[in-house]
């Protein structure tokens, strides 16, 4: 079997009730690249990739269409099922861009379960759960509106709340983080998100005032070297999430226990074979960790569920996905969704989500 057409769609998502809003910026819509890879069986493998807007990370939905372009002819003509072989190439072809190359890598994941009619989570070693949970993301708001939707999720069924943080004085993130403990108490884990906005003499105040609220702080400040300098300081665990740029990041954190967990995505690493690697290396230092992504349809949360299901339960912080926040789905016949705060792990072979063509629309870029 060999790949003998790709193609790439552009896909707009705007965001539900919106704007979605973070220490740094506000998101009204999102810009979704949908990559099909067709084989010569017939055989069509899915993948996605949506960066969270220009600002949060270095990746944007220009960037990802550009380097799988940059990729593209190269992959044509090879032979899909060898997936590290052609990871292997396509580093070969173009330096970096993780995010890029995690489309293809989903795509691929989804050909190979397709070729063997088995589920990526079974490729992956096995689901240990057919209903991974999730975790709701808070936006940045009043510390009333905070509370209220904290109560809200919870009745959800949601038992993991991110509340962010930051890009205002933490005296509000402090008031914020204290109603929202008030209305929920230990209901839900709650975890404090401050996505690199907030400087590090604000997070030790922000720790040390609420430090009889049980919490994680994620990612609050920029950097590595500042999280590791106040982390004497904290009264709380700390999480990296932005920093994770890719696996050698997340072996160095892990290896020298620079934090207590991870917010893992799919693409920022590059896709489900670098994620899988991440993933062990979690289990064996012992350290938690979500598998999410920024933001997409539904291809790249059914690969984000694949992989959350293969994380054993007690360091499984859960899979976010974008569906509580967009409308509409790229499958309305096996839509991938949270009920009652979880998700349920797709049962068709790969990703088990056939996008419907009018969905996607006509590809802009095909090779
Ligand atoms: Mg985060």
């Amino acid at each position: 079997m060999r790949i003998a057409e790709i193609h790439i769609h552009k896909i707009d998502l705007p965001v539900k009730n919106g704007p979605y809003v973070m220490s740094g910026s506000e998101v009204h819509a999102l810009d979704s690249t949908v990559v099909q890879i067709v084989t010569d069986s017939g055989l069509i493998g899915y993948g996605e990739v949506c960066p969270l807007g220009s600002n949060y990370q270095p990746q944007h939905a220009l960037g990802a269409r550009a380097a799988l372009c940059e990729l593209a002819p190269s992959l044509i003509q090879q032979e899909p099922l060898k997936i590290q072989v052609l990871n292997h190439l396509m580093d070969s072809v173009l330096e970096g861009h993780n995010y890029a190359k995690a489309a293809i890598d989903i795509a691929l994941w989804d050909l190979l379960g397709k070729h063997h009619d088995v589920r990526v989570c079974d490729l992956l070693g096995g689901a240990l759960t057919e209903t991974v949970p999730s975790y709701y993301a808070i936006g940045v708001t009043t510390p009333e509106n905070a509370a209220e939707i904290a109560v809200e999720k919870v009745a959800q069924g949601y038992r993991r709340l991110q509340i962010k943080i930051g890009g205002r004085p933490v005296e509000y993130d402090i008031e914020t983080l204290t109603k929202v403990y008030e209305a929920i108490g230990t209901d839900a884990q709650i975890v404090a998100d401050g996505n690199r906005g907030m400087l590090s003499k604000d997070v030790v105040l922000f720790s040390r005032a609420c430090k009889d609220i049980p919490m994680a702080i994620e990612q609050a400040c920029n950097s590595i070297t500042e999280l590791v300098s106040i982390r004497p300081q904290l009264a709380h665990p700390i999480y990296i999430d932005e920093n994770s740029e890719d696996l050698s990041v997340v072996i160095e954190a892990a290896g020298k226990r620079l934090c207590d967990g991870f917010g893992l995505k799919l693409s920022r690493l590059g896709g489900i074979s670098k994620l899988r690697t991440a993933r062990d290396i979690c289990a064996a230092q012992n350290i938690p960790h979500t598998c999410d992504d920024s933001w997409g349809g539904d291809i790249i949360a059914a690969a984000c569920v694949h992989m959350g299901a293969t994380v054993t339960a007690k360091l499984n912080e859960g899979v976010w996905i974008a569906e509580p926040y967009i409308d509409g789905h790229y499958d309305e016949d096996k839509p991938i969704k949270v009920e009652g705060g979880s998700i349920k792990v797709p049962t068709g072979p790969g990703l088990g989500v056939t996008p419907n063509p009018d969905k996607l629309g006509p590809a802009v870029h095909s090779f």
